[in-house]
């Protein structure tokens, strides 16, 4: 069971700018609640927003062993989609509220099956296309905070429990989804692995 699901907001540049949002100085983590990953290929769109967007992103899961300093260490991989109420959250932005209706609605993470990964995490490359035409490309090595660094950072902060969920941010690329869309997604890693999934939006 995944309890939590921490995930790191702007932790690309040009995501950042195509934002309107400034380059952030430590990591910007908002949670969403675990209960929001889905492993199933048919996505309702939530109703709540006229505006989802997708936001492709590496997810590392957390295991049961922890460093030397008692911190977990990743021991799985998969693709993810932090789905965004666009519309909702610059309302909240705008207020400076909460970003919980924006980004934790029922079934907002998709996410791919995961492959086991060793203590080193390694680099990935990944895209995301929509009805077959590319919108999101991502390298891991253009992450403002590494995976090492948010690794150390949210257990500083948070009550981190084996399972729980990193999501580790978007490149650039979001857009709107509509009812019918077939999405896809990838990443290839540095140590070989290949995961592909796909989605259709209802
Ligand atoms: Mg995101």
């Amino acid at each position: 069971m995944i309890r939590n699901i921490w995930a790191v907001g702007r932790n690309y540049r040009d995501h950042a700018k195509e934002m309107g949002a400034a380059v952030p100085t430590k990591p910007m983590i908002f949670l969403k609640a675990g209960s929001t990953a889905t492993v199933s290929r048919d996505v309702p769109l939530f109703t709540g927003s006229k505006d989802i967007h997708h936001e492709v992103e590496i997810a590392l899961r957390f295991g049961s062993t922890p460093d030397a300093n008692g911190k977990l260490l990743f021991d799985g991989a998969a693709v993810a989609l932090d789905l965004t109420a666009r519309d909702l959250q610059a309302e909240a932005k705008k207020g400076g509220l909460p970003w919980t209706l924006a980004k934790s609605f029922r079934h907002s993470c998709p996410i791919s099956a995961m492959v086991a990964i060793s203590n080193q995490v390694p680099h990935f490359k990944f895209e995301l296309e929509v009805n077959g035409e590319k919108r999101q490309k991502g390298d891991t090595n253009d992450m403002i905070f590494d995976f090492e660094t948010l690794r150390l950072y949210v257990q500083e902060n948070f009550p981190v429990e084996p399972g729980d969920l990193l999501l580790t941010g978007t490149p650039e690329g979001v857009a709107s989804l509509k009812a019918g869309d077939k999405v896809a997604a990838w990443f290839e890693s540095s140590a070989n692995h290949k995961v592909r999934m796909e989605w259709i939006f209802r």
